[in-house]
């Protein structure tokens, strides 16, 4: 009777504010008014990635599609590329580029660890003919809950004074974490509908620079591309309309959730996430459990793996989780499978939801025989949220207090 409490990391909870816009009659994408609707959200977009310049695309497609267009839209056949892999999205992001013919130096990192900045600031400074034409950060690593420092490898690309692009995979943190494409000289940044946006998936989101704009245009023997080509985009995005028909329900759907990011202030939704990130962490550490994240550094404001003991298998958390309680958890993938159970938190969360999947992780993880005392977990967020509350207590909005 009640639907799954959905606790992946993607696709996240739909807030109904969200829900309600999609659902309209069918338009028609080539009216005269469509532009008054599609040109204020690419504008409205470019604040939620905090750009300086440079412009967004909107695919109907998932966040995949969007890092296969950064690529085929900036380099070439051949290519050298430096990136790096600690889990299965990185992973991923490295066999396409592969699969499309760049060759990859790549750095294999232990997974729960990220980024290496070290070893990218080396491999930028030793390559003095710049051969490296783009550089490669996965902002946030959904399979091990590992966020790395963006700024950082803006720096060890300054510090070698080396002119390669940047390429960001936001998928999982575009709208939830700290992103500052225009200070960090962020090139490519991508990103999807259906998490931090609060969206179902089938849209592919991605932010480029001016710089990876006149790159696009100069780069030697480039790719072919066609669905995801940026000049066909450009030539109808500037008139408010799209190459082929675009997924006008889930961009009315955008419009709801650019208003309600907008609304609470992108700042303020970063330091919710924190916020919620660190109840989830206050239970892990009460039950005595181990993150994947293996420093404090990598911790993810949007997602956590976390080990089950020597012992335990962790599809038997997620089953229970969701035939007992029914709560969907995210499940380990690749290498962590069976070894970790994933709780996203990420998109239109607050402490009630938290307090929700904790209780169920809970009484979850005492069920299938792991040595918790009920309470620890849930007790320890809750005090943590308590104690950390900021809120007024009178009043949902500061003109609200004022009026008040
Ligand atoms: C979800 C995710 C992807 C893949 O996005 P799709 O929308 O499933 O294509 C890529 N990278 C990261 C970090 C993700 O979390």
């Amino acid at each position: 009777m009640i639907t799954p409490h959905l606790f992946i990391p993607g696709p996240t909870t739909i807030p109904d504010a969200v829900r309600i816009a999609m659902n309209l009659p069918m338009e028609d994408m080539r009216s005269p008014e469509f532009p008054k609707f599609t040109l204020p959200v690419f504008e409205d977009l470019k604040k939620v990635f905090k750009m300086k310049d440079g412009r967004v695309f909107i695919f109907p497609s998932s966040g995949t599609g969007a890092w296969e267009s950064a690529i085929e839209n900036t380099l070439a056949p051949g290519d050298k590329v430096l990136m790096s892999r600690f889990g299965q999205f990185s992973l991923l992001w490295v066999d396409m580029a592969e699969r499309l013919g760049l060759k990859v130096e790549l750095c294999d990192e232990e997974w729960g660890t990220g980024v290496p900045l070290e070893k990218y600031a080396d491999i930028l400074a030793k390559d003095k003919n710049h051969e490296i034409k783009a550089v490669f950060a996965t902002h946030n690593e959904t399979a091990t809950g590992v966020s790395s420092d963006i700024a950082g490898v803006r720096k060890a690309l300054d510090a070698a004074k080396h002119p390669a692009l940047l390429f960001v995979d936001g998928v999982s943190s575009v709208g939830s974490l700290e992103m500052r494409m225009g200070e960090w000289g962020v090139d490519c940044c991508v990103s999807g509908s259906q998490k931090g946006f609060m969206l179902p998936t089938g849209l592919g989101i991605l932010a480029v620079s001016q710089k990876a704009l006149d790159v696009n245009k100069t780069v030697n023997g480039r790719m072919n591309r066609c669905f995801f080509s940026w000049e066909d985009m450009i030539k109808t995005n500037d008139l408010g309309y799209f190459p082929y028909t675009p997924a006008t329900q889930l961009i009315r759907g955008l419009r709801a959730s650019l208003d309600l990011i907008l609304a609470e202030g992108i700042d303020n939704v970063v330091a919710r996430h924190h916020r919620m990130a660190s109840g989830v962490r206050a239970a892990v550490d009460a039950w005595g459990l181990k993150l994947c994240a293996k420093e404090p550094k990598w911790h993810s404001d949007t997602v956590s793996a976390i080990f089950v003991p020597e012992g335990i298998d962790a599809n038997a958390v997620l089953k229970t989780a969701y035939y007992r309680y029914n709560t969907s958890l995210g499940t380990g993938l690749n290498k962590v499978a069976g070894k970790v159970f994933r709780i996203g938190h990420l998109g239109a969360v607050d402490e009630f939801m938290i307090g929700g999947v904790l209780f169920a992780v809970e009484m979850t993880l005492k069920d299938v025989g792991v040595n918790i005392k009920l309470g620890s977990g849930t007790g320890a967020a809750a005090e943590y949220f308590s104690k950390t509350a900021t809120k007024s207590a009178t009043s949902a909005t500061p003109a609200q207090a004022k009026a008040a």
